[in-house]
């Protein structure tokens, strides 16, 4: 027997998109059902950012031993117990699950369903043996890991973010097969807490971000240790002994990698499957489901957010997204999604950060554009620090209206965030270029990029002939 139930909205998947829209609609007093088939939390809390964040913090801490002698201090070969990084990694998770909790939302006046859902209508959704009727719907339903059809890969056991962070030996040599910003990241990760790592890519490493500072990266990375093998295809795949092995085709000739384990991260795939999206006249494809710039589906009583719509797959993203769901639900404003000043971070070290415009989406919209470039080295706290590689990288038109921003260098996630509000308000570089920065700190970088722009004119004949006439003036 069914249970039916109403309610103003229901969100059917409560990871960073739908909870944020299940706490902001409850607590605006909204009636909200949140349905969800896992893990309160989804990808982010279980299996992505938190999980890889914590992991990526005891490599860099292994890292910091191996690599003391810079400072005078003994280096030495750290003794990683792999099965502490892991109660490490889940301890970090516990701590933070509480704030995504069946409890708290209920606390907070949400009805929680822990089911999957699926529609059985335009406006019906199916959890368990509860229907709800809502006034609006929100699908949030996140993405998992893709697998590419490569032969042989399903007869071998591999790894994909849903499983990584479960090991509790260190796998003796990791096969990464994608070289995106989640399989850098873990791959760096390994290699620091002691594994051999292989990186298998069809294209170049981290290739959505600008080659002139990936290349900062790939180059730690191959000094670290990691090797990489991109640009190549891959072949198949096939068990070797107690490890695996993937036949490549690299430069015309073939070759076996072999490896103790095999990681997948090559890409993400929204979760569609059974949620009946046609029941309810929702258009989707293999991206993700159709959205238009209010976030509405093709029934636009449904909305879609987060990795599901396809978009940006980041958690921030995500967050957006309720934001704009619930303004336009709640507050029946006609919000819209706007990512031109959007940022995004990788977390390998350096850090890799961006927002904006890139020099060449930048060169094809707006055509005579300006770069301005300052390096780590130059700056006297990356100096003390030891920590030298990288570069701010800033993007203007010919005018000085700032369009984008780079940053390869220790801390770029933090770095690029004073760039966000200028890109968005499409101010003038001469806002950044006239602050007063704190000595010696890395963001001096950031101004001294910008003071960048007027040093064509400043040193020009010009400028030096007036500075003498003004000087015979007394
Ligand atoms: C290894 C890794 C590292 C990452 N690191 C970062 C990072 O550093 N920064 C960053 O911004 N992003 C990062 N991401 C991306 C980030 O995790 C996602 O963009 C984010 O979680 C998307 O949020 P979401 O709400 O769309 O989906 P999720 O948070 O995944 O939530 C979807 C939820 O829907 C549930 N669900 C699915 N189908 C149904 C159904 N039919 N019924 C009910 N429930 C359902 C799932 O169980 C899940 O709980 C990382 C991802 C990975 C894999």
């Amino acid at each position: 027997m069914t249970n039916e139930i109403t309610a103003n909205i229901c969100v059917i998947g409560g990871g960073s998109g739908g909870l944020s829209v299940a706490a902001g609609a409850s607590q605006m007093g909204a009636e909200v059902v949140l349905v969800e088939g896992a893990k309160m939390g989804g990808d982010c809390l279980n299996y992505g950012c938190v999980p890889s964040k914590s992991m990526i913090a005891a490599a860099n801490a292994a890292h910091a031993i191996r690599s003391a002698d810079r400072f005078g201090i003994d280096a030495a070969e750290p003794n990683v117990d792999f099965r502490k990084v892991h109660d490490h990694v889940h301890g970090v998770i516990g701590a933070i699950a509480p704030h995504d909790s069946v409890e708290r939302f209920e606390g907070l006046g949400v009805r929680v369903i822990q089911e999957k859902g699926k529609f059985v209508g335009p406006n019906r959704v199916q959890a368990g043996d509860t229907v709800i009727t809502a006034k609006r719907i929100v699908v949030s339903t996140g993405s998992h890991a893709g697998v590419p059809p490569i032969p042989g890969l399903d007869s071998v056991p591999y790894l994909t973010n849903e499983t990584v962070f479960d090991r509790t030996e260190a796998p003796a040599h990791l096969l990464v097969i994608g070289g995106g910003p989640i399989g850098s990241e873990l791959s760096q990760a390994h290699r620091r807490l002691g594994c051999d790592v292989t990186i298998l890519d069809i294209a170049k490493t981290l290739n959505n971000d600008d080659p002139e500072l990936t290349e900062v990266v790939r180059t730690r990375m191959l000094k670290e240790g990691i090797v990489i093998r991109e640009e190549i295809e891959i072949l198949s795949v096939e068990k070797d002994g107690a490890g695996v092995a993937v036949n490549i085709r690299d430069n015309g000739k073939e070759e076996r990698v072999t490896g103790s384990d095999l990681l997948v991260a090559a890409g993400r795939v929204p979760n569609l499957d059974g949620l009946d999206l046609e029941a309810a006249g929702i258009e989707y494809d293999r991206r993700g489901i159709k959205v238009d710039a209010r976030l509405r589906t093709t029934n636009k009583k449904v909305f879609a957010i987060g990795d599901a719509a396809g978009s940006f797959q980041f958690t921030h993203v995500a967050g957006y997204h309720a934001g704009i769901v619930i303004r336009n639900v709640l507050f029946r404003l006609p919000a819209k999604v706007d990512y031109s000043a959007l940022p995004w971070v990788t977390y390998t070290d350096p850090e890799l950060a961006h927002v904006g415009l890139t020099e060449k989406q930048a060169r094809e919209k707006h055509g005579d554009i300006r770069i301005l470039r300052h390096p780590f080295a130059e700056n006297d706290r990356a100096q003390a620090e030891r920590d030298t590689e990288g570069l701010a990288k800033i993007v203007t038109t010919a005018k000085g209206v700032i369009v984008g921003a780079s940053i390869v260098g220790p801390h770029a996630g933090e770095l690029i965030q004073p760039w966000i509000l200028p890109i968005q308000k499409k101010m003038k570089i001469g806002a950044v270029a006239g602050l007063i920065i704190p000595y010696p700190t890395l963001g001096e970088v950031s101004k001294r990029a910008a003071g960048s722009f007027y040093t064509p004119k400043l040193f020009s004949e010009k400028t030096k002939k007036i500075v003498r006439f003004l000087s015979k003036l007394g």
